[in-house]
């Protein structure tokens, strides 16, 4: 009798032993479905070398019911779930669920039904029906996604069917991709940039492990490069993932790869509709998707042949997931590599430190670009120093900045003004009673958003209208806005500058890929004057006509005293300033900030990355922070304030007492309370030595909670809230 080991899709539970039924053939890597009690589960055949577990007598095992028909996981992606859960401290049924991706898509391919617009319009319409025709025109998809595009339900729509307004349309989930041609456009790359893509090239074609940092100033060519690297694996038969940090990001390299290779990637992110996401996820496994390109989430793809993975702008921070599995997607990428023996690529202008660091010690081996492409200048970079040059009250752009503004206008050139901070302003409170406006299911402000007339919370999403008296002491009209959020910043270019185009580049206003490209073509075609936006502006974009930006709070970022504050706002800055001057035309930079002193502020200023990077090496070597020393987070959480405390005094109660690990806390985290949740939180500050995930296993292992409790395990943490 042959039996298997499943590591089931269900992290309450642990392996389970089952009896594989005559005739019906398993590997290791299978996905199959198997009988629970009553019910059914999914689960992956696994080596039960691996995955301990008691050992069930065989009279007592029930067969598998079936087999999907999908080829099993690889070894490589079995070995990669199986470090990130160890690494992460995550359950191993989490992190294999990442890869699943399309749970629809395992039950075969084949076809589906989708509905769309017939183009019959009727002369009369219930309003419902008539909002629904507004919103559909160009769509087509599930009756449930179109509902939820539309904001009307199910049942609407369904009468919509019934009324030959809308059509069924069969999709066929298994229709090949359109082939990328490696040479469809090659461009003639300058001579630094051609070694790079040498090599590139040559480290896909002999295949094993090898992992590059290309450190290229912005508008140096990097994507040229790697897209190099991407040619050889598709001359090759093998497949390409591309990693970005943000979906907002997406639509310029689409075209750019569009114009290279012929034909657009596909796709990979979490707002795919149902039927892309079924056959993006059955071409990623049969091998018929040549390049993907996605936000973190694609890392764990069962590829059937990867040649090479790209993390660009490698140095974001939003590559960590901070929700359920915890993991950092630019690390777990060179294990992939590593397990998958093929190149990857971190591609940044800012690395981060601890790439930089992995370079030094030479594990990464790291490919520089020193030059803009096309002999254009690196922007001009000058200090606004706010308290000497001090903008009028309620208004955030100095005198200075002004002036420059006004130049650019005058001779009809572009400019970006950059703040990160979404809506119109970040506090805001009663003049008569100074209430101040708080989510009541976090430790935060209520940000007034003034274009859609609401205050929202940007950890929890509560929102409420703005009010038109006081909550607490009935004043009426006694809103005042504190400090500047992007939507104020623009409705201050509107009023100095009437006749300027302005467009608002926020994740409000861009929330839907057509929007960006959008905006991207107005820019492009120059109709735009100024760009006011957060950090969803400072990167990837290339707009030759835009030569000044100006950044209106450098000092933001600073507050607060992350780990990590000085190296972002250094990346953050550089970025955007690196959107300057790409073409022709040289490009300024106005930075303002009240404290020029500051070492970010000054290494910004004299363009000297290298000491900058240096000093912060130093920091974090002298405080025992990553790369040198390691991080981790502990949060617990309840609804209930005493049994979070109750937790969080159980854990640190137990602390293991070693000398190479220091624990500090428990202590209320900087957000007290997030999404109703009170929360407690434990740092631990370990030395490279130390065995940091074992030590926590061990500690945390034994402890049981009540069942409202959340104990939540963040190594190497981004966030410190
Ligand atoms: P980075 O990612 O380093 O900021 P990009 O890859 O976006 O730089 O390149 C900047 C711009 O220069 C892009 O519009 C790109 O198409 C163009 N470019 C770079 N190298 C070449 C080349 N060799 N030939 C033609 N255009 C190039
Ligand atoms: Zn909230």
């Amino acid at each position: 009798m042959q039996r298997v080991r499943l590591l089931v899709f269900n992290a309450a539970l642990g392996p389970l032993d089952y009896r594989v039924p005559e005739g019906m053939a398993v590997e290791p890597g299978s996905i199959v479905v198997a009988p629970l009690g009553p019910r059914q589960v999914l689960g992956i055949v696994w080596e039960p070398e691996r995955l301990p577990s008691a050992d069930v007598p065989e009279s007592k095992l029930r067969a598998l019911f079936e087999v999907l028909p999908v080829p099993p996981f690889s070894m490589a992606l079995r070995r990669l779930i199986e470090w990130t859960a160890d690494y992460y401290c995550a359950p191993l049924a989490a992190v294999a669920r990442m890869a699943l991706g399309s749970m629809a898509a395992l039950k075969g391919g084949g076809t589906t039904t989708e509905y769309r617009l017939t183009g019959h319009e009727p002369a009369r319409l219930t309003p419902q029906r008539a909002a629904a025709m507004d919103a559909l025109h160009g769509e087509q998809a599930t009756i449930r996604e179109l509902a939820e595009r539309a904001s009307v339900s199910e049942g609407v729509l369904r009468g919509m069917v019934g009324a030959g307004l809308l059509e069924p349309v069969t999709v066929d989930l298994d229709r090949p991709y359109p082939k990328a041609r490696p040479d469809h456009a090659k461009p003639d790359l300058e001579p630094d940039q051609q070694a790079a893509a040498d090599t590139f090239a040559e480290a896909v074609r002999s295949g094993g492990f090898q992992p590059f940092l290309l450190d290229g100033v912005t508008g140096s060519g990097k994507t040229e490069c790697y897209f190099e690297g991407v040619s050889a694996a598709l001359a090759s038969g093998r497949q390409v993932l591309v990693l970005l940090p943000e979906i907002a990001l997406t639509e310029n390299f689409l075209r750019r790869f569009e114009a290279r290779f012929g034909v657009p990637p596909v796709l990979w992110h979490s707002s795919l509709k149902s039927s892309e996401r079924r056959r993006a996820w059955r071409a990623i496994v049969s091998g018929d998707a040549q390049v993907v390109v996605g936000a973190r989430s694609a890392l764990f793809m069962p590829f059937a042949r990867l040649g090479l993975i790209v993390v660009d702008e490698a140095h974001e921070v939003s590559f960590k997931q901070d929700d359920g599995v915890r993991y950092n997607a630019r690390d777990v990428a060179v294990i992939r590599a590593r397990f998958e023996g093929i190149p990857v690529i971190l591609a940044s202008a800012t690395p981060a430190l601890e790439s930089m660091q992995l370079a030094e010690a030479g594990i990464y081996r790291k490919i520089e670009l020193a030059a803009r492409f096309g002999g254009a200048e690196l922007p001009a970079i000058e200090i606004v120093d706010l308290r000497t040059s001090i903008p009028e009250r309620q208004r955030w752009l100095s005198p200075r900045l002004v002036s420059e503004l006004k130049d650019r206008l005058l001779k009809g050139e572009q400019s970006l003004l950059f703040l990160n901070r979404r809506g119109y302003a970040p506090l805001t409170l009663c003049r008569s009673c100074g209430h101040r406006f708080q989510c009541p299911h976090c430790t935060a402000w209520l940000v007034e958003h003034r274009l859609s007339r609401r205050l929202a919370c940007h950890h929890c999403g509560h929102e409420v209208p703005l009010p038109d008296k006081c909550p607490e002491c009935a004043a009426p009209d006694c809103m005042v806005a504190c400090g500047p959020g992007v939507e104020r910043i623009a409705d201050e270019v509107a009023e100095r500058f009437p006749e300027a185009r302005v467009a608002l580049v926020t994740s409000d206003t861009m929330n839907a890929p057509g929007k960006i490209a959008e905006f991207v073509e107005a820019v492009e075609n120059g109709m735009v004057d100024v760009i006011v936006g957060t950090q969803l502006v400072t990167k990837g974009y290339h707009f030759p006509e835009l030569t000044l930006v100006g950044v209106i709070d450098a000092d933001l970022g600073l507050e607060g005293g992350d780990l990590r504050a000085g190296e972002r706002t250094y990346q953050q800055i550089a970025q955007v300033a690196g959107r300057a001057g790409r073409g022709e035309k040289p490009g300024e930079v106005l930075i303002q900030t009240r404290h020029p002193e500051a070492p970010v502020i000054a290494a910004l200023a004299s363009g000297d990355r290298d000491s900058f990077y240096e000093a912060e090496t130093q920091c974090r070597r002298d405080a025992g922070a990553p790369p040198f020393g390691r991080w981790a987070a502990i949060i617990v959480s309840s609804e209930d304030e005493a049994e979070a405390r109750e937790a969080a005094r159980a854990i640190g109660g137990t602390r293991p007492n070693l000398p190479d690990v220091m624990i500090l806390g428990p202590a209320p985290a900087p957000m007290a309370l997030l999404r109703g949740r009170h929360r407690y939180r434990l740092l631990i500050n370990a030395r490279r030595t130390a065995e940091l995930q074992k030590v926590i296993r061990q500690w945390l292992g034994d402890l049981r909670f009540p069942s409202g409790v959340r104990v939540g395990i963040d190594i190497d943490p981004y966030s410190f809230i």
